[in-house]
């Protein structure tokens, strides 16, 4: 590995952190409580910036805003087309604050500067400018009812929704949520996760030179039981949209269900298969099984954490995933040609080196790795196990960081069968240069999206969502759509 940019001073991040407040009604304010928490660098563990700490006194404030703006303000009544230039605006804005934007968010998560910079924002940017484009295209029907009547349906927002987002893409978890809800003319109070509070205030501040009318967004920083859970039992909330772990994802659910019984989409974990088929390109897939895994320092929902390698092409695939490993440059993720900065908190760097020591002990092959990098901050060294079994918790449990677990298959049946032998459902990557192969692994795996020699392409036409455990629902592509709207039937005699 590169290590020697782990250890070195870390690089000054060149913009300054300006808001740290709430935003509720198109003005920054303090939370009630005048309570603040602190932001950190993954790199050292130091304060990067002290954040208002929202709780339900500020959520009732932020929803109480969006009810005002959503019954009585411009938003909704404004032409589709009208919304449309917003949108576009909001995504011409962060387009050309990029670096300022990539900054923040690299200081805040870790992750490296050239990825946000280079794939995330002009991802967020591309995301408001498609559901900009679907803002004058959702319309009703009419429908041939069986009686002298003329039946017609109207798709209208649904009201305040309310959405939660996780650390590992702070922006563009924030961009898929408020794209689709917005075009359909919603409301929307936003919770950032307590990690990541920055590039969402950074966007809030430009909101209205985008056009966007006070009260339409408000985003809390804060606590998920502190203020996540105050937005997600609201009574005047229509709707929750939220992206995290399995676990929030049911207590979020249920506090739905007790309060309201608001419509909830849910985004969950993963425990994704990648499946390297005896006649895959090799080199390929090595790289592309290595991708799938270390993406974003291992922290993606969607990652390809079980290795699935035909015995035929094992031992090939597993020297050269090794190798790959090693050469990975881990660092300081604003320094240029970093591939991996560090996980995003202590917690999460002790989950993952627990992880990483229950495969030892239970019998998984550490080929590389295991071990933090540098003394400060919480970098871990691209992590390899081979002879991983099913039963393992390396091979069941979402780990989130750089631990790549390699696993050996005979056949098909064989490889579906434990493919699809897990709680979660959310993704798969498989490796083959065989039509038919691809076919019938893409119909037999019980996941939401397949990947075909390929891996974490994502669009913002194409939906993504999970099946069993890893989540309800369908965020992007015109699907995400329906979340945000009602279906109202009206019926006129003839
Ligand atoms: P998390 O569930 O701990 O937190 C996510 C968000 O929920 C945060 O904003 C948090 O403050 C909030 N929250 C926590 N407890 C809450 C409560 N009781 N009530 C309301 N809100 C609460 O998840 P995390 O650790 O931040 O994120 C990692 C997880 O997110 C992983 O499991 C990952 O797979 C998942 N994820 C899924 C997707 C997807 O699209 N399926 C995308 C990214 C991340």
């Amino acid at each position: 590995y590169s290590t020697a940019a782990a250890v070195e001073e870390p690089i000054k991040p060149t913009v300054n952190v300006e808001h740290t407040k709430l935003f509720i009604n198109g003005q920054f304010v303090d939370a009630a409580s005048g309570k603040t928490f602190s932001t950190l660098d993954p790199r050292t563990g130091e304060v990067i910036a002290h954040v208002a700490e929202g709780d339900a006194e500020d959520i009732n404030r932020a929803v109480a805003a969006a009810r005002k703006a959503f019954d009585e303000g411009p938003w909704p009544r404004m032409t589709a087309y009208e919304r449309s230039k917003v949108l576009l605006r909001l995504a011409d804005l962060i387009e050309k604050h990029n670096d300022q934007i990539a900054t923040l968010e690299t200081w805040d998560t870790g992750k490296p500067y050239e990825q946000v910079a280079k794939i995330e924002v002009p991802m967020v940017v591309r995301l408001l400018r498609y559901y900009a484009g679907w803002a004058d295209k959702i319309h009703g029907m009419t429908i041939p009812a069986d009686g002298p009547y003329h039946v017609q349906t109207l798709h209208e927002p649904i009201g305040v929704a309310g959405q939660i987002i996780p650390w590992n893409f702070p922006l563009l978890m924030f961009s898929w949520k408020i794209g689709p809800a917005l075009a359909c003319g919603n409301t929307i109070v936003l919770k950032t996760a307590e990690q990541t509070p920055l590039s969402a205030f950074y966007v809030a501040n430009l909101l209205q030179e985008a056009g966007l009318p006070e009260g339409v967004l408000n985003i809390i920083s804060g606590f998920g039981p502190i203020a996540g859970a105050p937005l997600c039992s609201h009574m005047d909330v229509d709707k929750l949209a939220f992206t995290g772990s399995t676990d929030t994802g049911k207590t979020i659910l249920s506090l739905a269900a007790k309060s309201n019984l608001k419509p909830v989409t849910l985004e969950l974990g993963g425990k994704s298969p990648f499946i390297v088929c005896e006649d895959a390109d090799i080199d390929t897939a090595v790289e592309q099984a290595h991708f799938a895994l270390f993406f974003n320092q291992g922290q993606c929902c969607c990652a390809g954490s079980r290795t699935y390698v035909h015995e035929k092409v094992y031992d090939e695939f597993l020297e050269k995933a090794k190798a790959r490993a090693l050469k990975r440059t881990v660092g300081d993720p604003f320094k240029s040609g970093t591939e991996q900065g560090p996980q995003i908190d202590s917690k999460q760097f002790d989950k993952i080196m627990k992880y990483i020591r229950s495969g030892v002990e239970s019998g998984a092959t550490l080929e590389t790795g295991g071990e933090r990098l540098g003394e400060k901050g919480y970098y871990i060294k691209p992590t390899v196990f081979s002879n991983v079994k099913d039963d393992m918790l390396i091979a069941q449990d979402e780990i989130f960081g750089p631990v790549q677990s390699i696993l050996k298959f005979k056949d098909l049946d064989e490889v579906v069968r434990r493919a699809n032998n897990s709680r979660y459902g959310l993704a798969a990557g498989v490796f083959t240069q065989n039509m038919d192969t691809a076919n019938t692994l893409a119909r037999a795996l019980k996941v939401g999206t397949v990947w075909i020699n390929c891996f974490d392409t994502f669009d913002a036409t194409i939906p993504f969502g999970g099946y069993k455990m890893s989540g309800q629902g369908r965020e992007k592509g015109e699907y995400s759509l329906k979340n945000y709207l009602q279906v109202k039937a009206v019926v006129t005699p003839l």
